[in-house]
């Protein structure tokens, strides 16, 4: 079967049989547990950001499956609350079991994309040249913010697609990655002096022009395309079927995985794509690997407001960096960035990746848009773990994470771990189809 790749992951110290056997068997059953956990479950967000990117009318998803739910305060637990978090503080008597029962659809609160207030680059200020923001921070006190409940609103198929959302994945692509030096180079009105491609459907970007690229650039663009395959394998294993009556439910479709990821209908780029997912794997895990003494350490407060969901919430992530130590194939972020010109490429890299997050907000799917907001602030986390000049773990002055990247980190490494999870699935039913034919 195509989904079952071997050998050496590129740009890494890794192979693939060794990275599968470590997520299936060790990874995947704590993670899959802990982003159960309240603190990892609510999720505190801005989907109303303002979509910088495309001029006149932007298209709403109209399928009922694009939109999300939204918490009311009082339904979340208490140290998760406005004010609350970080106060460690428990008081049992309002630690009772709280469920995100009373839901409202994120649509009706603010209307359409295009007419709600927005916040404007809020973070600017914020910047400091030894930690890099690959991000916005939405921190727990900023504006506009809705709480989500993760487990609520599933990652899976909901028909956003065609022109709404290849035009996102084209600027993703054409625009902020890095690109061969062969395209053209225009000056785009709102992020300055990147290249932009051809127009159409495909992304310009093949696996054979990323031989040319530094590692860096090659790195960048790997990294964000398996974050797409991740997108795509998720949806394709949890995709909305209906039945004549007009029932639904959500399954694996292997016809639609087979048509993104089989080498024959993609010109041979559907493996090379589902490797990329193993890079962005690989970093991420570093990064959380790197992470380990500061979330283990005292100054880390995992609080909810239930000490005893808290203590087993604490266990269970300790488990999970125990493991991610011991992993012996990390990727190493040592070998990039060290040539004379490093200092201007890394800004390009955090400028263009910063760019990345920001097209996210002119995704008109809100559960897409809640889920790449997601996906894209865990690894720019990731990002910014590795890669600061000022260390996580480091002497001195360290540096340390808002609550919203922490959940999106973990979350955003359990789509992925899921993802590899799920390419063994489609080999299993690969397998079964073949015997029947
Ligand atoms: P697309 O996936 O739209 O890809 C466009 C082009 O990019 C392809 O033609 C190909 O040339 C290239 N390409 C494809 N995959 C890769 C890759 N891995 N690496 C490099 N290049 C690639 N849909 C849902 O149903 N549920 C979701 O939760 C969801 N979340 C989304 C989140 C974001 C941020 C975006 C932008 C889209 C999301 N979508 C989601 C839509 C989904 O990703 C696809 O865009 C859609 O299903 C249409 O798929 P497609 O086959 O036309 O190609």
């Amino acid at each position: 079967c195509f989904c079952q790749l071997t050998g050496q992951i590129d740009d890494c110290f890794c192979d693939i049989e060794t990275l599968e056997k470590f997520n299936n068997e060790q990874v995947f059953p704590i993670l899959s547990e802990l982003v159960k956990q309240d603190f990892f479950r609510y999720y505190k967000v801005n989907l109303f950001k303002q979509c910088k990117y495309f001029d006149g009318d932007i298209g709403l998803c109209e399928n009922e499956s694009c939109g999300v739910k939204i918490c009311a305060e009082e339904d979340i637990p208490v140290g998760l609350r406005n004010g609350n978090f970080n106060k460690p503080t428990y008081d049992e008597s309002q630690a009772s079991d709280t469920e995100c029962t009373k839901r409202t659809t994120l649509g009706d609160i603010n209307g359409t994309l295009s007419n709600v207030t927005m916040d404007v680059l809020d973070s600017w200020d914020k910047h400091d040249d030894t930690t890099y923001q690959f991000c916005d921070i939405d921190d727990e006190s900023s504006t506009n913010l809705y709480y989500i409940d993760l487990l609520a609103n599933p990652e899976r198929y909901t028909g956003y697609k065609g022109p709404m959302a290849w035009r996102i994945w084209k600027a993703i692509y054409e625009e902020n990655c890095f690109s061969p030096d062969t395209m053209t180079r225009n000056i785009n009105p709102i992020f300055g002096n990147v290249p932009v491609g051809k127009s159409g459907k495909h992304v310009q970007i093949s696996s054979s022009d990323l031989q040319g690229m530094c590692l860096e650039k090659r790195i960048f663009y790997r990294v964000i395309s398996g974050l797409h395959t991740s997108i795509n394998t998720h949806l394709s294993a949890e995709y909305l079927f209906e039945d004549g009556w007009g029932e639904q439910h959500w399954g694996p479709n292997l016809a639609e995985f087979q048509r993104r990821f089989d080498p024959q209908q993609t010109k041979q780029e559907g493996p090379v794509r589902l490797k990329n997912l193993y890079l962005t794997y690989l970093l991420e895990l570093r990064a959380l690997s790197k992470a380990t003494s500061y979330f283990t350490s005292e100054d880390f407060v995992l609080f909810t407001g239930n000490k005893k969901k808290d203590k087993k919430t604490k266990e269970m992530l300790t488990s999970l960096l125990d493991h991610t130590k011991n992993f012996p194939m990390h990727f190493d972020e040592g070998l990039m960035f060290k040539d004379k010109n490093a200092k201007l490429l890394k800004k390009e890299f955090v400028d263009r990746f910063l760019n990345v997050t920001r097209i996210i907000d002119c995704v008109t799917c809100e559960k897409c848009r809640l889920w790449g907001k997601l996906q894209t602030k865990g690894l720019g986390t990731a990002l910014k773990i590795l890669f600061s000049e000022k260390e996580i773990d480091g002497d001195g002055k360290p540096f340390r994470l808002v609550r919203q990247e922490v959940v999106s980190l973990v979350n955003g490494f359990a789509r992925l771990s899921k993802s590899i999870k799920y390419l063994d699935m489609f080999h299993k039913m690969h397998v079964e189809q073949d015997k029947e034919r």
